[in-house]
């Protein structure tokens, strides 16, 4: 009796399908497209649509047929932590990106990570007012951008905000407690 060598399996299953957020076209309620970097999957622009806090369904009957076969043939890649994790590495040093990385290491919960225009994914999603490290610096990139990045991770006692700049700067990472229910 040996054992079964090592295989892919455990690191495939790690793996998650390619995911998006949802967002809605404004004036055109109720189709759920998906949300790439620059609107959506089927090729409206980020400046013509409102984004969710809900990842995209492509099965649900509300979904945008073009965007759902296009997400569905979106190869699946690494995990979530782990592009987020990548990203982070090119962030400025401190305890707040420290924790971070080891957090997303241990698989916290990435609960949001979309793409869009700065002004209103600030207003829906930054919750600036939360943070207690790295608010300032945060809050002066989410002003002067046109279009970013924003992702929030879940490690208690903390919840991180990673400002992704689309202009190839250096991520930021502020952080602040973790709201108890
Ligand atoms: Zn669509």
């Amino acid at each position: 009796m040996t054992d079964t060598p090592a295989d892919d399996r455990s690191s495939e299953t790690a793996r998650e399908p390619a995911w998006f957020a949802a967002c809605q076209v404004n004036g055109a309620p109720g189709v759920d497209h998906a949300a790439g970097p620059r609107g959506t999957l089927c090729g409206i622009a980020a400046r013509c649509v409102t984004y969710y806090l809900h990842l995209f369904e492509p099965e649900a009957l509300q979904s945008c047929r073009r965007c759902r076969h296009l997400a569905e043939n979106t190869p699946p890649g690494p995990s979530v932590q782990e592009r987020l994790h990548n990203r982070v590495l090119a962030a400025t040093g401190g305890p707040a990106r420290d924790d971070l990385l080891a957090a997303l290491r241990r698989g916290a919960a990435v609960t949001l990570w979309i793409d869009g225009p700065a002004r209103s994914l600030t207003r829906s999603y930054a919750a600036l007012d939360e943070l207690s490290e790295g608010k300032e610096p945060a809050a002066r990139t989410l002003l002067a951008a046109e279009t970013i990045g924003l992702a929030r991770v879940e490690a208690d006692p903390w919840r991180f905000l990673v400002v992704l700049p689309g202009d190839g700067t250096p991520p930021l990472v502020a952080r602040g407690p973790h709201p108890r229910p």
